[in-house]
């Protein structure tokens, strides 16, 4: 069919364009984007911001190096700081990098306290990316298996469980930090009890390892704060994202603060492409529109119109087993497996996909109106009452 390597299997349909929260396929035919290219597109697709900032980027500058100075990644790195209430950023190209500079870091910062093996908590169900540090701290598997030998030094404990962290703490002298996604999106959009988080943050403190949230997916408004943690009463020491931070133009950040803002230093990290002109002018494009056009205030009150809708749409349907998610993150976890549900969704106009294999995610753009969210809604609960 073509010359691509086979991994992905790839739904046959070709887009061709999109507006807002539409994508247009090839044979003309229009459907609701109810994934927003995972979690990617929060602005909606061809959004003027980023057209415009990126389009007058490109007639200036694409690329000059990180050798120099560049305005762009500075000016971005203040915005998201500030927005994070972190200290300073690292630019990379997508979220496993994102995530492979806060692994670099954390080994850095056990090493300059003597740690010479140090470890990384890791929790069950996560997923941090596909390279080999991120597959292996990835609780998955599947995405593991023939890549051995893993990279070491991730230490691997359940969900939710704070006595699990309490006996890591206990017995495990090479922990340097702690990683986790504030919902897991990949496994099923699986919710980690704010309780828990503020727990596994006292004993980062306590003893003295780095609380490390990878808000890859979480970020960028998608939960209807900035970054979820700031719904959650609490503030981690670094802070990965990446998918919604272009709205589709390829970009990663690192975030630190405190004592993880000074590990880096020249010659520790680089990225050829990290941070270049046009990734931070569409960045900075999506970072003061989500914050001019009130976006994650929108994700809240849509996502809570969805749930709502969803759950009164399918009250009693007995294949529904939990509805779930925060803003615009949601999961409808099924009885069964589900995954044919994506074809159907896509007969009937709208894009969903399914994580986790029983569970049907949701991640529309930040920018869905109420007309669009209630059709999503009820089209995706028609879909899952006729496939009970
Ligand atoms: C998608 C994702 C990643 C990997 O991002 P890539 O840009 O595909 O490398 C890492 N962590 C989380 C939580 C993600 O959802």
């Amino acid at each position: 069919m073509s010359a691509l390597m086979q991994t992905y299997a790839r739904l046959p349909v070709t887009f061709s364009h999109g507006e807002g929260v539409y994508l247009y396929d090839t044979e003309g035919r229009r459907y609701l984007d109810g994934i927003s290219g995972i979690a990617v597109n929060g602005l909606g697709h061809a959004h003027p911001a980023v057209t415009t900032a990126i389009r007058e980027q490109a007639d200036k500058l694409i690329h000059s190096s990180n050798l120099y100075r560049i305005a762009a990644q500075e000016e971005l790195g203040s915005a998201l700081a500030r927005v994070a209430e972190m200290d300073n950023c690292f630019f990379g190209n997508s979220g496993a990098e994102a995530n492979e500079a806060a692994i670099k870091l954390a080994r850095l910062y056990g090493h300059t306290r003597g740690i010479k093996k140090p470890a990384i908590v890791v929790l069950e169900g996560a997923f941090h990316g596909r390279t080999l540090a991120t597959l292996s701290a990835t609780g998955n598997r599947k995405i593991q298996a023939g890549f051995e030998p893993l990279v070491s030094g991730f230490v691997r404990a359940p969900r939710n469980d704070i006595e699990a962290l309490r006996q890591i703490a206990a017995k495990n002298p090479d922990v340097v930090a702690f990683l986790a996604e504030p919902i897991q999106g990949e496994s099923g959009v699986q919710m980690l009890d704010p309780q828990y988080l503020q727990a596994a943050r006292e004993i980062c403190s306590r003893e003295d390892w780095l609380f490390m949230l990878d808000e890859v997916q979480t970020g960028n408004g998608r939960t209807g704060t900035y970054f979820a943690y700031q719904g959650l009463d609490l503030i981690p020491d670094v802070v990965t994202t990446a998918k919604g931070l272009g709205n589709g133009v390829p970009i990663g950040a690192c975030l630190a603060r405190g004592a993880a803002a000074q590990v880096f230093g020249a010659g520790h990290h680089g990225s050829t492409f990290g941070g270049n002109p046009l990734a931070c002018a569409a960045g900075l494009a999506v970072v003061r529109t989500i914050a001019q056009d009130g976006l994650c205030a929108n994700a809240t009150a849509m996502g809570q119109l969805i749930a709502d809708t969803l759950r009164a749409e399918c009250a009693g349907v007995k294949n529904v087993t939990a509805i779930r998610g925060k803003g615009l993150m949601l999961g409808i976890e099924l009885r069964k497996d589900c995954g044919e549900l994506v074809q159907r969704a896509m007969d009937a106009g709208l894009l969903i996909n399914v994580a986790g294999g029983n569970t049907v995610r949701l991640l529309p753009p930040l920018v869905i109106s109420e007309t669009e969210a209630r059709d999503l809604a009820g089209g995706v609960a028609d879909l899952i009452r006729n496939f009970d």
